[in-house]
């Protein structure tokens, strides 16, 4: 085991939750995963994932979800940073701190951020600067969501939904998400979603062309009526209130409405923020959502956003995005 090669004091990433344009389900794979063609867009709620030398390992959550996250090993930024160091023989300890935007267990895959978040964090804080596909390889091994957290922009996502390919759409779009008290997990929609399907033949999934058409054209409209889950059926049967949220959604203004990932939130896409305002205070008023939060994507992925020097340069504390960061958010070597 080694040392750390620098110890910068404090080490900041900025990572953002994704919602799902398109989720195609397909048949079961031997792994007990199903085949997944799924179209991901990062959005801009973001975590903020810090990490700083520490006696013992630990984690602090801060924000209004912090009840609901496990402070514990089993935190998923935590099991990503001890990941981190025995693969790269690392025996410093670090304490990590989440300041949680993301809402928890709500389809926009907040806890695989925070894996992504602590990954690029704890690289740079330990001066491991590994290659981007050796960061991906552990985000893949960490969960099938943590790769996109990583990439971020609009992305195509096939396997398990870890392997991913850049779509070079044109435009920025605006979102509202209606986030819910009920509770759904990925596990048990899932589940439902077998059950529904069962006896019939499930095909391989593919990506349809109309939402490659709408992304190309960058045309929000086309996107809007492009939007598809194939879990929706069965987290509307388990959780049919759901309904209501995505026709009141419908009915101020959205130009398409979807639940995201295995729910149960409802993200809706609108013309323009003007417009999200409108849809957020209709959506509240109605007391169909007890929550709502605005994003436009897609964003970056994981990110520095502050860090003390490092060993290909020193970064700044200013809370821009600094350093030898590529486009996609992760460093070029
Ligand atoms: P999925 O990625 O399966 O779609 P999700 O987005 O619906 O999940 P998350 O916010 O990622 O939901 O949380 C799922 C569960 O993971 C939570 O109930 C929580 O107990 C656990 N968890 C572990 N670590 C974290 C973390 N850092 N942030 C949020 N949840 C975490």
């Amino acid at each position: 085991m080694s040392s750390a090669a620098t110890s910068p004091l404090c080490v900041t990433a900025r990572v953002p939750a994704k919602v799902n344009l398109e989720l195609m389900v397909g048949p079961l794979r031997p792994d007990g995963f199903h085949h997944l063609a799924t179209v991901f867009q990062a959005v801009g709620l973001h975590d903020d994932v810090s990490v700083e030398p520490a006696e013992d390992w630990g984690v602090t959550i801060n924000g209004p979800y912090s009840d609901l996250v496990p402070a514990d090993d089993t935190n998923l930024a935590m099991r990503a940073a001890r990941l981190l160091a025995s693969e790269a023989g690392i025996d410093v300890p670090v304490h990590i701190t989440i300041d949680k935007d993301i809402p928890v267990a709500a389809g926009m895959a907040g806890g695989s951020a925070d894996a992504a978040g602590a990954l690029v964090a704890c690289d740079a804080l330990w001066g491991v600067w590994s290659s981007k596909t050796a960061l991906e390889d552990l985000a893949a091994e960490l969960g099938s969501d943590v790769p996109f957290a990583l990439l971020g922009g609009t992305a195509m996502g096939s396997g398990r939904g870890d392997q991913l390919a850049p779509v070079l759409g044109r435009g920025r779009y605006a979102w509202v998400f209606a986030l819910s008290d009920v509770g759904l997990t990925t596990p048990e929609v899932y589940a439902e979603c077998d059950r529904l399907r069962s006896g019939l033949r499930v095909p391989a999934p593919t990506p349809s062309a109309s939402m490659m058409t709408a992304l190309r054209l960058g045309d929000a409209t086309l996107l809007g009526r492009a939007l598809s889950n194939d879990l929706q059926p069965a987290a509307l049967s388990l959780q049919p209130r759901l309904e209501e949220v995505l026709a009141v959604g419908m009915d101020n203004g959205a130009l398409g409405g979807i639940v995201s990932g295995s729910g149960p939130t409802v993200a809706f896409l609108v013309s323009d923020t003007e417009r999200s305002l409108d849809l957020a205070v209709a959506l509240t008023a109605s007391g169909a959502a007890p929550g709502v939060k605005r994003a436009g994507g897609p964003v970056r992925g994981a990110h520095l956003i502050t860090a003390a020097s490092g060993p290909r340069g020193s970064f700044g504390s200013t809370g821009h995005e600094t350093g030898h960061i590529g486009p996609t958010g992760l460093r070029s070597s």
